[in-house]
């Protein structure tokens, strides 16, 4: 795979300022969807193969933040520390500060290879708020992919979690190991534990995701969108799973490229080999 070919994220991550190096395909029918579920449920594993499937862009917005957090002091705003210090307790950020990030990004949401939406909406004014937003800019969802999963798995998931400081890419201790400890297999970044990912802040996301984004559900079945889809297994199987599920709506495909598009690929770590010359660059995974 040549890495390429894939989204930067660079305006998405870094504000409307930046410019993505790779601009993905126009496409006839972009596919817009959110993922929605508790914290370590998968949901960005699957936003990256999903993104790939489908040419989309994978906007984050956990990863803005983490992004702010690479910045030193002196560049992070008020805000952005505000938000930073809500992400390390495991509450949610405020809401003006996440519709600053939203509104700043909005140009994202009209990219031409459609996105795949992961941790926003949030909560159910979130959630109102964008249904009025792509209202207003003539575009709407394909689909709200639900992730489940008991709450047991959920908590063994989430501290054994290890994420890649350079591309991004998730590992697990056990379910997931890298082949070199604490070496990331696709582009040789450190692993390291997201501060939320420990345990005392385990348990104040999953209070955060039951009384915020739990209500969130029964808005988007109101609205027709909701697709369930059952989190266990591996991240090969859960795919396969959404894109059954996402077929039933409309056909799984990338969406027919208005340029020539090459047959769409599904990501595999055995895809890129660490130090090789295909080897992912920055946050493109
Ligand atoms: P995530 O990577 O999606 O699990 O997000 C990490 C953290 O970022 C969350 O625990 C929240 O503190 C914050 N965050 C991300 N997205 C949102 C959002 N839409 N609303 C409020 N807080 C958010």
């Amino acid at each position: 795979m040549n890495s390429r070919e894939l989204n930067d994220r660079a305006a998405w991550l870094r504000g409307p300022s930046a410019e993505c190096s790779v601009v993905p395909e126009r496409l006839e029918q972009p596919w817009r969807l959110v993922l929605l579920g508790p914290p370590g449920v998968g949901k960005g594993t699957q936003a990256r193969l999903l993104t790939q499937r489908l040419g989309a862009c994978h906007l984050s917005t956990g990863d803005v933040f983490r992004e702010a957090k690479t910045r030193n002091e002196r560049q992070q705003t008020l805000a952005m520390s505000a938000a930073l210090n809500s992400m390390r307790r495991g509450t949610l950020v405020p809401e003006a500060i996440v519709w600053q990030v939203i509104r700043e990004r909005a140009s994202c949401l009209r990219c031409q290879g459609g996105f795949v939406l992961d941790g926003f909406p949030r909560t159910l004014a979130q959630a109102k708020v964008l249904k009025l937003l792509l209202e207003s800019e003539g575009l709407s969802l394909d689909a709200v992919v639900n992730y489940e999963l008991p709450l047991a798995e959920i908590v063994s998931r989430l501290s054994g979690r290890r994420t890649c400081q350079s591309c991004k890419a998730i590992f697990h201790l056990t379910a997931q190991p890298p082949r070199t400890e604490g070496v990331c297999d696709l582009c040789c970044g450190a692993l390291y534990q997201r501060e939320d990912d420990r345990p005392e802040a385990i348990t104040v996301r999953l209070d955060a995701y039951q009384s915020s984004t739990a209500p969130l559900i029964q808005f988007c079945r109101n609205l027709g969108l909701l697709t369930p889809v059952v989190a266990s297994g591996s991240p090969e199987e859960i795919f396969r799973r959404t894109a059954t599920a996402l077929e039933k709506r409309r056909k799984f495909d990338s969406g027919s490229s208005v340029t020539s598009r090459k047959s769409a690929r599904v990501w595999s770590p055995e895809m890129l080999a660490c130090g090789g010359n295909e080897s992912g660059n920055g946050n493109n995974i």
